[in-house]
C-alpha cells in the first residue's frame, strides 16, 4: 500500500458535487423509509435518484455486491443487500450509499428508526452521529488518523455503547476504498498525519451489545454475534487548511 492520494482544490469541488447527490440521495431514502416499505424499494429508489443525477450507484457491481445501497436493520451491522421483507415498526435501519459522479467516489450512511423507535435505539443512534461528529472535528491538519480513532472510542466509551474494533473507514477518491484505514479505535497521535488534501470516509458503527460480528453465509451481511441491534454513520470528509469539510453533508447534530 502507497501513502495517501491527496487531493488538490479541484478535485475536492468535484468530490463535493458527487457528494451533494449522495446528500441528497440519502434524504430521499430516509424520508421514505416506513413501515412496510421494503428495502429493495428503497434501493430501486436510490438507484434511480442517483442515475437521474448523472451518477452511478458506486456499490453496485462491486466486487458484484448485487444492490445500489447497503440496507442493514437491526442487528444487521453493515453489508445489508436489499430485499422484499417490509420494515417493522421500530427498525433501526442503516442506509449507506456510494456515488460514482465525473469518476469521483463519495460514500455516506445514516441510521434511521422506523415509526416508533424504543428509547434506547434512539439513543445508539444519536450516540454514532455524536461519534461522527468528534471524528469529524479531529479530520484537520496536524493531526493523525489515531485523532480519528480515539474520537469515537471515547464518545462510544462515554455514551455506554459499544464499538466494533474491526469495521472501519478509509480513503476515498477516484476509488471506493483509498488508504489510509480509518479505524473506529485509536490513540490521539498515532497513525498516519491528517494533511490538507487527504478525502476519508469516516464511519462510526456501534452496538447497544458486545461489539463482536459474524458475516452471513451470503459473504456480505455482517451481524451482530449476539443479536443486539447496531448503527452506522458515515460522511465523506476532506481535510483542508481550513479544518474538516463534509462533501456529504446531510444534517447531523451540527448540520454537516
Ligand atoms: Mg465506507
Amino acid at each position: 500500500m502507497g501513502p495517501p492520494r491527496l487531493k488538490d482544490a479541484a478535485e475536492i469541488e468535484a468530490m463535493a458535487a458527487s457528494g451533494a447527490l449522495l446528500a441528497d440521495t440519502l434524504d430521499l431514502l430516509a424520508d421514505a423509509a416506513a413501515v412496510g416499505v421494503s428495502t429493495a424499494e428503497l434501493d430501486d429508489l436510490a438507484r434511480e435518484h442517483v442515475r437521474a443525477g448523472g451518477g452511478q450507484p458506486a456499490f453496485l457491481g462491486y466486487r458484484a455486491f448485487p444492490g445500489s445501497i447497503c440496507a442493514s436493520p437491526n442487528d444487521l451491522v453493515v453489508h445489508g443487500i436489499p430485499g422484499p421483507r417490509p420494515l417493522a415498526d421500530g427498525d433501526v435501519l442503516s442506509l449507506d450509499v456510494g456515488v460514482t459522479l465525473d469518476g469521483w467516489v463519495t460514500d455516506a450512511a445514516r441510521t434511521v428508526v422506523v415509526g416508533e423507535g424504543r428509547t434506547e435505539d434512539l439513543h445508539l443512534v444519536a450516540a454514532a452521529e455524536h461519534a461522527l461528529r468528534d471524528a469529524i472535528a479531529a479530520c484537520r491538519p496536524g493531526g493523525t488518523i489515531g485523532d480519528v480513532g480515539a474520537a469515537v472510542q471515547g464518545r462510544a466509551a462515554r455514551e455506554g455503547v459499544g464499538v466494533f474494533p474491526t469495521l472501519i473507514g478509509h480513503g476515498v477518491g477516484r476509488s471506493l476504498h483509498e488508504e489510509p484505514q480509518v479505524p473506529n479505535v485509536g490513540r490521539p497521535g498515532d497513525g498516519p498525519a491528517l494533511r490538507p488534501g487527504l478525502v476519508v470516509a469516516v464511519e462510526p458503527m456501534l452496538t447497544l451489545g458486545r461489539p463482536a460480528i459474524r458475516l452471513a453465509p451470503d459473504g456480505w451481511s455482517v451481524f451482530t454475534v449476539d443479536g443486539a441491534r447496531a448503527t452506522h454513520a458515515e460522511v465523506t470528509v476532506a481535510v483542508t487548511d481550513d479544518g474538516p469539510r463534509v462533501l456529504t453533508p446531510w444534517g447531523g447534530p451540527d448540520r454537516w
